[in-house]
């Protein structure tokens, strides 16, 4: 669905691309007396931000300049109309419009791209809202499907955080959640995406890890998460976080039916005593601290 999505957009952008390119060239024909005319061939790049797409910038910039070819060797000997002699101006201003174009392509497309930072971002923690790490998991298992490339995913889930919250108040329990996103910082690799899931719950997508070599890290986390110690009116606090993991080792309907395995071991984890990482391979449910 997301592909299909994706096609159309690119087969609007080279409509679109044709389109407006075709229309410019139209103009600057017809108008072979006003001087100066083929800069008309570069309104349609200011079209470019809006196709979200660097190749379809890059094909809009070659119709344009294969469109002033045509119009220099072809239309321009065989009209009556008279533009203007010295193409050196022509080109002039052609490269100049384009260099300042492309400056505020450039910049338009830097304020989508830091809307979309924005609006994909928690903003507490600023890590990944859960919107994005759907469209995210969905990007990891359309990739196995074509290269089976396996993932693993984890949930952590702080553990009593209500009482945490009850007890030292919220601007506590906000410090506490982003104790968390450090200790996920700390341990993760750099192709891991972290997300903050929901309230003070945190995923992880870990491509191209197995389900222990996942779990090896969700403890890794727990572990740091639990040595820190929380200075409180009541002396130092150590709090606990729970994690679930599941491996993508085989095709699922869709992001949240996969998801669902990490969730039950995150459950399991919670039901027998909190604190520790359990892992789902599918047909059972293991205790990663039992299993030491
Ligand atoms: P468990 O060990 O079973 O996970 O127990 P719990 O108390 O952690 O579980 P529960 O999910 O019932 O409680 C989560 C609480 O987290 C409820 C909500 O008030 C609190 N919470 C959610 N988002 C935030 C937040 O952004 N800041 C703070 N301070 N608290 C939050
Ligand atoms: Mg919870
Ligand atoms: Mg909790």
């Amino acid at each position: 669905n997301g592909l299909m999505k994706k096609v159309n957009q690119q087969v609007l952008s080279v409509c679109t691309i044709v389109v407006f390119s075709l229309f410019a060239g139209i103009c600057v024909c017809v108008h072979t007396s006003v001087p100066l005319m083929p800069v008309l061939l570069l309104f349609p790049m200011t079209l470019i931000p809006l196709y979200r797409d660097a190749r379809m910038g890059i094909f809009q910039g070659i119709c344009s300049i294969a469109i002033y070819i045509a119009y220099r060797l072809y239309f321009v000997p065989h009209t009556p109309y008279m533009p203007p002699r010295n193409s050196l101006i022509d080109v002039t201003i052609f490269v100049a419009s384009a260099i300042a174009l492309y400056v505020i392509v450039e910049q338009v497309n830097i304020s989508f791209i830091l809307y979309d930072e924005k609006s994909s971002r928690d903003s507490l923690t600023h890590f990944h809202n859960h919107e994005s790490f759907y469209e995210e998991l969905e990007y990891y298992m359309k990739s196995y499907q074509q290269k089976k490339a396996p993932f693993s995913v984890l949930i952590a889930d702080i553990d009593d955080f209500k009482k945490v919250n009850d007890t030292y108040g919220h601007a506590f329990g906000d410090q506490v959640i982003r104790q968390v996103v450090e200790a996920f910082d700390l341990i993760r690799g750099k192709n891991d995406f972290a997300a903050r899931y929901g309230g003070e719950e945190f995923a992880m997508i870990l491509p191209g890890r197995t389900l222990k070599e996942a779990a090896e890290v969700g403890e890794r986390i727990r572990q740091e998460f639990e040595n820190y110690a929380f200075l409180t009116t009541e002396g130092t606090r150590h709090f606990t976080l729970s994690v679930g993991v599941a491996e993508y080792n085989k095709v699922y309907e869709n992001a949240s039916s996969f998801f669902e395995c990490a969730d039950r071991a995150l459950y399991q984890a919670k039901k027998t005593g909190k604190n520790k990482v359990c892992y789902n391979n599918g047909e059972c449910i293991t205790d990663m601290q039992k299993e030491k």
